[in-house]
Parts: structure tokens; sequence; C-alpha cells
């Protein structure tokens, strides 16, 4: 008996496919560079063409000619900048059909609690659902849940809808009602805005020290609007049912009540 086999030697990848097929080779070269090894320009061509080869799609040709310049700067900073590009190829990859909407209004919170005047935008739900799936391969799963990005080049400021929303909720001082769900995204919108301006403030600190800093940003923001008691609460949510719940590399022995990372150690209020 003999099987017959179709066989095709080329099959169009799909998105998906070929993005997942980028991270492998992004990180094989950044795991070369990190390990002190030396990495030919011609080596980083040749193996992006073989590994990763041509996009399905003709809106990722751009994410395809940046990633496959990076060959070009062959050092672990360089390296890193590359990336940078690819994720700013895929926003623009994904912000075409409906354009997030820059919103100065928020941009006043990150003022007031960071001290940076960022340019943010708010992303439309089915963007950033789809764009963010995608950016989720690109990092290799590095984030959970994607609800912000900063871009410190442009000093820029990307959200998440349902963020956005809370923020605006927030600016018109529409209180959360009890126990609902709403103290919670307040809580969350709070930290992820003051989480990305930290960034921009301090590009080269580390995740958990920017989420450290971030999470105590919520009391005084509350403060402002509804005063101490509510404050204390939201601040717990921030706490309890955001914080304690990150990935490690988010998280700091030194982010607790007098820590190396508490603000304000004289004061005993946490966070
Ligand atoms: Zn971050």
């Amino acid at each position: 008996m003999i099987g017959l086999f179709a066989w095709s030697p080329w099959v169009q990848p799909s998105e998906s496919e070929w993005l997942s097929r980028y991270e492998a080779w992004s990180d094989g070269v950044a795991a070369s560079l990190d390990g002190g090894l030396t990495v030919s320009r011609v080596t980083c061509e040749t193996t992006f063409d073989d590994e990763v080869g041509n996009p399905p799609k003709e809106r990722l040709q751009r994410l395809s000619d940046t990633a496959r310049r990076g060959c070009a700067a062959l050092s672990r900073g360089g390296w890193r900048a590359s990336e940078e590009g690819v994720v700013r190829s895929l926003m623009a990859a994904h912000d075409d059909l409906l354009p997030p909407r820059q919103r100065r209004d928020l941009a006043t919170i990150a003022h007031s609690s960071v001290g940076m005047q960022p340019t943010v935008y708010c992303w439309r739900p089915d963007a950033w659902a789809a764009f963010s799936e995608q950016y989720a391969i690109v990092r290799g799963g590095e984030e959970a849940s994607l609800k912000g990005i900063a871009d410190t080049s442009r000093r820029r400021i990307d959200l998440d809808p349902g963020v956005c929303a809370a923020l605006g909720r927030y600016l018109q001082r529409k209180r959360p009602s009890p126990l609902t769900y709403q103290n919670f995204e307040l809580a969350e919108a709070l930290s992820v805005l003051s989480h990305e301006a930290e960034h921009l403030k301090a590009p080269s600190a580390s995740e958990a020290a920017t989420e450290c800093y971030a999470v105590q940003h919520v009391r005084p923001l509350v403060h402002e609007a509804w005063g101490a008691s509510f404050a204390h609460e939201i601040a717990l949510h921030a706490w309890e049912l955001s914080y304690l719940r990150l990935p490690p590399q988010f998280r700091s022995d030194g982010c607790r009540n007098g820590g190396r990372l508490d603000r304000n150690p004289s004061v005993n209020a946490w966070p």
C-alpha cells in the first residue's frame, strides 16, 4: 500500500505564525548578543530570510523591513531599539483602519501625578484587541494582558479602551458606584496610566521599580477627587487586586511601606 500525500513546500503562513517566526528569530539573535557572541550582518540577514521570510500580508511589510534592518545594528542596545521599531510598525499596521484618538484631557492626569506631559492615545476596542493579540506574540507573551504601552522616543502612551473609559469617568468626577467592578477599574486605570508615564520619566528603570512607583500614585489622585477615605479604599484595590497579582518581574521586595521603593518613607500609609 502506498500512501499518497499532498506535499506543499510553501504554504503561506498566517499573520500569527509569521509573527511567531519573527519572535523566535529575534529572540535567538538577542540571546546571542546577550551571551557576548558576535553575530555578523550576513548571518543575521540570511537567518531572517530562511526562518522568517516574507510576511503574508502587505500591512506587515514595514514591520518586516524594520526587523531585517535591525541586522545593521548588532549590539544589545541597537537590537533593543530595533525591537521597539518593530512594535511601532506593528502599531502602525493596526491603527490605520480605526485610528486611535488623541486625548489631551487624559494627559493632564499623568501630568499631575508623574509630572510628565505625554501624548495620550485611546484605541477603539476592536483595533486594540487585534493589536494586543499580535503584540503578545511579538514580545513573547511578556505582559499578561496589555493595558497600555509607552513609547519613550515619541513621549507617547497608547491605552486600552477600558482604561480610557475609567479615566474619563475619573476626570468627570463620576464616582464609581459602591461594590461594583468600577472601583477596581478606577484603581487599575490610574495605575496603568501612571506606570506608562513613569516609563517616560525614567526609561531605564526596571518594570518592578516602574510599577511600584505607579501604584503609589493611586492614593493621591483619588484623594484629590474624593478625599482620604475613598482614596484609601481604591489604593488598597490597586494593591490587592492589581499589584499582588502581577507576574514576578513586575514586583519587588523593596516595594512596601518603608521599603527601598517607598516614595514617602515618612508617611505610614501604603501603597
Ligand atoms: Zn512597563
